[in-house]
């Protein structure tokens, strides 16, 4: 296929956070257009964002449906190939599903849907279709995580005991939900977020992390959680006690009163041989602690001699050279530029490279919504260990 995909936007409109990061993410490599959106729940509001996007004003449409629609009535050297959904929580699920019904790929955010059945049907469309599902969890797309994964893969670390994630923000420390934050306001909305505030907004990151560094699946949690701001409808706060498979023990923080906190995602992994630790806020540096050596700090984009050698994935998923910081917008243009190879290659009838595959998909998005479930029915129950059922 030598031209680019042809994207589509539901949300991320001018009154939108995350849209506009991803079209940066999706722009940075030169493999992607924008063509069409139903950019916002307010028509004017969508309207202008196509406006300034510089997308065509008979191609801003009143709703998903009308795009969807339309769209796939276009002939196949024009119409979009897939769309991005960044609408909140509870209008994610419809616009996927009619997307892929109608034959386009889908790049949906995360919590992929407000439930386990929503998230399953997703699966076995995704299956049915044989279409493309990215699922934009930020941060498996860094470098550095990529060269953790790939580190505890090959046995570096030994047998994993103990992984340890956290995400403590302090944005929610007030009833910032009360304040005209429209951002916040549907985040604290039962009925627009999910079952709950804090594990579907940043718990599934953190899971989802958890799991994909380590590649291990958890398999039963203890939770707490607890709603500290008064007022507010949903929680705020959670601690989880997490148990993996082959016996690895875990433990998961998510907190949006963490007061002063901005966005501390870190996880640290144990084995029987030494350990690793990531943060978010220090993106580009991957500290490696073994028993009886100096700590070590594998910076992105070295050409380490062996054994230090960076993994395919870590420079793979690196643009500059090193010393050069990259951040959050590569680590998204990271899964933007995998899901844009996978489905070309699906196209042109090539096995994508196991890098290029290399992204969040519909399993992650059932396992994150798996997870809030598990969460919920602990807090909720009186059971000490509640097993995590797919
Ligand atoms: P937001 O409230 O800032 O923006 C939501 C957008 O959706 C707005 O443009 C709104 O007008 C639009 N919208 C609402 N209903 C619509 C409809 N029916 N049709 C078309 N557009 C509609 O929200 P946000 O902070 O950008 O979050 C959006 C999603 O992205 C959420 O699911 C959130 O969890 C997720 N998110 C993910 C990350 C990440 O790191 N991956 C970060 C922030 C947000």
């Amino acid at each position: 296929m030598k031209r680019k995909l042809r994207m589509g936007m539901v949300g991320g409109g001018n009154d939108a956070f995350i849209g506009a990061v991803h079209r940066i993410a999706a722009f940075m490599d030169g493999k992607i257009e924008l063509v069409c959106g139903a950019f916002s729940i307010d028509p004017q509001i969508s309207k202008q964002s196509g406006e300034d996007l510089f997308v065509s004003p008979e191609r801003v449409y009143l709703n998903y449906e009308e795009m969807i629609e339309k769209e796939s009535l276009l002939p196949e050297g024009e119409r979009m190939d897939f769309v991005t959904i960044v609408t909140p929580n509870f209008l994610h699920f419809a616009p996927a599903k009619l997307a892929l019904e109608k034959g386009f790929d889908v790049v949906v955010e995360k919590p992929m849907t407000v439930s386990v059945e929503e998230a399953k049907e997703l699966q076995e469309t995704v299956e049915r279709t044989g279409r493309t599902l990215c699922l934009t969890h930020t941060y498996s797309g860094y470098p550095m995580v990529k060269q953790a994964k790939a580190m505890v893969k090959e046995g570096h670390f030994g047998k994993i005991r103990k992984i340890v994630v956290e995400y403590p923000q302090g944005w929610l420390s007030r009833l910032t939900e009360r304040e005209g934050n429209a951002g916040a306001a549907w985040r604290a909305d039962p009925k627009r977020s999910g079952k709950s505030l804090v594990m579907g907004d940043i718990g599934t990151h953190v899971a989802h992390l958890a799991e994909y560094v380590s590649g291990l699946k958890i398999e039963e949690l203890c939770a707490d959680l607890t709603t500290f701001v008064e007022g507010r409808l949903l929680d705020d706060d959670g601690s989880v006690l997490l148990r993996f498979q082959n016996g690895a023990k875990g433990v998961l923080m998510a907190s949006q009163i963490s007061a002063g906190e901005e966005n501390a995602v870190r996880i640290r992994i144990y084995g029987e041989k030494g350990g690793l630790e990531w943060a978010n806020e220090d993106p580009n540096n991957l500290i490696v602690k073994m028993l009886d050596q100096p700590r070590q700090l594998y910076r992105t984009g070295n050409a380490y001699a062996a054994p230090y050698t960076l993994s395919s994935f870590a420079t793979h998923n690196t643009r500059v050279p090193a010393g050069h910081p990259e951040g959050l917008l590569e680590s998204f243009a990271n899964i933007y530029r995998n899901f844009a190879a996978t489905v070309t290659a699906k196209r042109e009838g090539r096995t994508p490279t196991a890098e290029e595959q290399d992204f969040p998909t519909v399993y992650d998005g059932v396992r994150g919504m798996a997870f809030i479930d598990t969460v919920v029915k602990n807090n909720e129950g009186t059971e000490k260990w509640t097993k995590f059922v797919l």
